[in-house]
């Protein structure tokens, strides 16, 4: 009898943001499979058989958890922040698809994890209040000029915009092209925060302007949102908060 394949999501890396439907499928796993920085952050349970892989390999990865699933064992698949976003939900059905027969009868579960996002716009403040975007900067499934037009269309619609994958050794100069396109097509004062290592020991979280970014302020651990023209950067507390106001386009007094 074949077993089930559940695709869980860790969240941005603290042991408080997991889901406790996660921590509970965690634990019944009989197999474990994912990137090793990701099993290095499990506490594996004694019988659990840990499976690592390589960054990059998603879909020899997808499959490795069905044919395990097949082979009748309760695989667990872990990705960081939810499991479909940018992540391997999407890369086991991309398998499942191409090869319909083979894992038919695997019970597949996705369990959702807090997305980058997410964790970086509480840490922030309510940049995304108002309509937002994800866009992966990441051009290695994707040609950049695709990226490069999500973007402006994204900025022209005036949408809050959250980059993914921003910036890599592998990738060093498409963040450094993004805040060139940007400065072409927004004014020089937009609110850009940069969210690093969200949850983490390592959590380094900076608001700024437009014309103050860098492209080494991003890399590969770095969540960064992009306010819309209304986003705004204010005092509380003595912390400085970035929030994007819900009204837009209407006067109403509340
Ligand atoms: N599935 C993941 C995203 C995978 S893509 C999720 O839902 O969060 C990997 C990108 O996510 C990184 O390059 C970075 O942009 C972002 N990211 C993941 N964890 C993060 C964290 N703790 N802090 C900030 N950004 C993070």
């Amino acid at each position: 009898m074949s077993g089930s394949l559940s695709i869980v999501g860790l969240g941005p890396g603290s042991e408080a943001q997991v889901t406790p439907e996660a921590t509970q499928v965690l634990m019944e796993a009989t197999d474990i499979v994912g990137y090793g920085s990701y099993i290095d952050r499990l506490t594996p349970q004694r019988f659990v058989v840990l499976h690592r892989s390589g960054n990059g390999v998603e879909l020899e990865r997808a499959r490795e958890a069905l044919n395990l699933a097949v082979d009748g064992k309760k695989v667990a698949l872990v990705t960081s922040g939810d499991p479909g976003v940018f992540a391997m939900a999407a890369a086991v059905f991309e398998a499942v698809d191409a090869q319909p027969k083979a894992w038919a009868s695997v019970e597949i579960r996705i369990l959702p994890g807090i997305t980058a996002l997410l964790a970086a716009a509480a840490r922030v403040g309510a940049p995304i209040g108002n309509d937002f975007c994800a866009i992966n900067l990441s051009d290695n499934l994707k040609p950049w000029a695709l990226i490069e037009k999500r973007l402006r269309l994204a900025v022209e619609a005036d949408f809050v915009i959250a980059c993914y994958n921003p910036r890599s050794r592998a990738r060093p100069d498409g963040f450094a092209r993004v805040l060139t396109l940007l400065r072409q097509h927004t004014e020089s004062k937009r609110i850009i925060a940069f969210a690093r290592a969200v949850s983490t020991q390592h959590e380094q979280i900076k608001a700024i302007l437009l014309e103050d970014c860098r492209p080494e302020m991003a890399d590969m651990q770095t969540l960064v949102l992009i306010g819309n023209s209304a986003t705004r950067m204010i005092e509380q507390n003595g912390k400085r908060w970035v929030y994007t106001p819900r009204l837009v386009g209407l006067r109403k007094s509340q």
